[in-house]
């Protein structure tokens, strides 16, 4: 057997119910397909609307107890998982490269990343702390507490099969609520791992519960129904966020949303050119281009336009595209067909529409769902891609005379989650950052994302934010008790 079958033959499967391995109440599964082969790696537990609601069951029941749970006892678990999730690093960076395709060095640096949550809210969940003060009139006194909200339903999407989910568990559980977490169809493996991962930390039956299905819609309306559930944590596209809140208005609850991006990418006349390629190739290439933050417009100053596209398709061309699983992959294929068919489609639009293609531009042969690294210049204001997520590879130039007109375009968007400049004026730096309408904004590099600071965006990109001393306050209801 190879390293990869062994792992993928141990694996839990079934759905993380009350702390243990339970199978869907129909028995059915779906599959989870290697997105390098088209093969089937294995099946997992398909969770009906019934078994949701059990879930619930339990994490209502369980509630008050991890509630009433020390902060340090808490706080212990989260830094036990962070150690069991170190220990097992290599396991959990083959499976994320197994089920979504990203290389081996890339899933080790989402391990480390998603572990990352588990250990700063470790550390959060020690300081959750409230307010006094006497009441300005001299009639009483203020004191202020922070609550659990209650438990809680986290949906995934399947681009960081774990980060995504440490980064919702992780304050959900150091603020005393209990989670019910719903992955990616595409990758429910490397949470059912992480299932196991709490079980052995110590985390009680009932406070975390890990649901695939085939039918996500299904599973979730009835929960957020329910009057037991308390908050709806989402990451993943707009249009579903939008559904989401919808159906959390009707009972006004809480809810997160980590949404779809369109992130600009400024490159100044004034920028290191060499130190601007390589942020762009984080910003751009990471993930596959399969990251909310991904670079999706890139603008550049005319009079650098040309040396900065030269170096960047250099630096583009010469990536070799594979399996994740090989050692000398640095970009592994898309998730599935269908996201290479909307990637192919964008590319072919933009072309269409008189964007010239430097690099790619060009859907690679099977198996798998490869996709060439492209590169795109003088792409038109018509053009599909800058509206859109693109979500792969594929990095499109846009040309620019002026500052002003820098901004502009950049905010001309409905989303505003990342956006990044390179330029070596620091004065510059910050007026244009306070100028971009977006959550979050690199300075001259093309990766922000920490667990230690607030992740989140403005506009269409949703609302919260995830990770930072922020993170926490997500889970965590203020009341105010007047005194006398
Ligand atoms: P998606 O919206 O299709 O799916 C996300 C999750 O929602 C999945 O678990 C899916 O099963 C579930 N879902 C789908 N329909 C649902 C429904 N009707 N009711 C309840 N749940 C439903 O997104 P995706 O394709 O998995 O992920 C890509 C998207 O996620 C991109 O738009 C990307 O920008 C976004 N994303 C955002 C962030 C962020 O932090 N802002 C991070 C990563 C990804």
């Amino acid at each position: 057997m190879t390293r990869a079958s062994d792992l993928i033959s141990s694996l839990p499967t079934d759905l993380w119910l009350a702390g243990k391995q339970t199978p869907a109440s129909t028995g059915a599964r779906f599959g989870v397909l290697d997105p390098a082969t088209g093969q089937k790696l294995t099946s997992v537990a398909d969770a009906t609307p019934t078994d949701g609601l059990r879930a619930l069951d339990h994490a209502a029941s369980a509630h008050a107890m991890w509630a009433a749970t020390p902060a340090r006892e808490r706080s212990e678990i989260l830094r036990r998982a962070f150690d069991l999730l170190h220990s097992r690093a290599e396991d959990f960076a083959l499976l994320i490269t197994l089920e979504m395709g990203k290389s081996l060095a890339e899933s080790r640096g989402e391990v480390k990343y998603g572990a990352e949550f588990l250990r700063w809210f470790s550390e959060e969940a020690v300081r959750i702390s409230g307010r006094y003060s006497p009441a300005p009139a001299g009639t009483g006194r203020i004191l202020v507490t922070k609550n659990p909200v209650g438990p809680v339903l986290a949906i995934t999407p399947w681009n960081f099969p774990l980060a995504m989910g440490t980064r919702k568990i992780a304050p959900a559980l150091a603020a005393g609520c209990t989670v019910l977490v719903k992955p990616a169809e595409d990758t429910p493996l490397t949470m059912l791992l992480l299932g196991q991962v709490f079980a052995d930390a110590g985390l009680p039956g009932g406070v975390l519960s890990i649901l695939p299905t085939s039918d996500a819609g299904s599973l979730s309306r009835p929960l957020i129904a329910d009057p037991r559930l308390r908050k709806v944590t989402f990451t993943g596209s707009t249009g579903v966020g939008k559904l989401l809140v919808a159906e959390a208005a009707d009972r006004m609850l809480r809810t997160s949303m980590e949404l779809g991006g369109n992130a600009p990418l400024i490159v100044f006349d004034d920028a290191d050119i060499d130190a601007a390629v390589e942020g762009t190739m984080l910003a751009k290439m990471r993930n596959t281009g399969e990251a909310c933050t991904a670079a999706n417009r890139i603008y550049v100053a005319n009079p650098v336009r040309e040396q900065f596209t030269m170096k960047l398709t250099a630096r583009i061309e010469a990536l070799t595209v594979g399996s994740g699983t090989h050692a000398d992959t640095d970009i592994g294929p898309l998730i599935n067909d269908r996201q290479r068919r909307t990637v192919s489609a964008l590319v072919d639009d933009a072309a269409s529409k008189g964007a010239r293609i430097r690099t790619g531009g060009r859907v690679l042969d099977g198996p798998g769902f490869f996709y060439s690294p492209t590169v795109l210049d003088e792409v038109p204001h018509t053009a599909n891609l800058l509206r859109e997520e693109i979500f792969g590879p594929v990095a499109a130039i846009v040309g620019f005379d002026s500052e002003e007109t820098a901004i502009a375009a950049a905010n001309d968007t409905r989303f505003g989650l990342a956006s990044y400049i390179f330029t070596e004026n620091l004065d510059r730096a910050m007026r244009v950052s306070a100028a971009l309408d977006s959550g979050m904004v690199g300075i001259n590099r093309g990766i922000i994302s920490d667990a230690a600071a607030p992740f989140g965006g403005v506009k269409e990109s949703g609302f919260g934010r995830e990770g930072g001393t922020e993170g926490i306050e997500e889970y965590l209801d203020t009341k105010y008790i007047a005194l006398q």
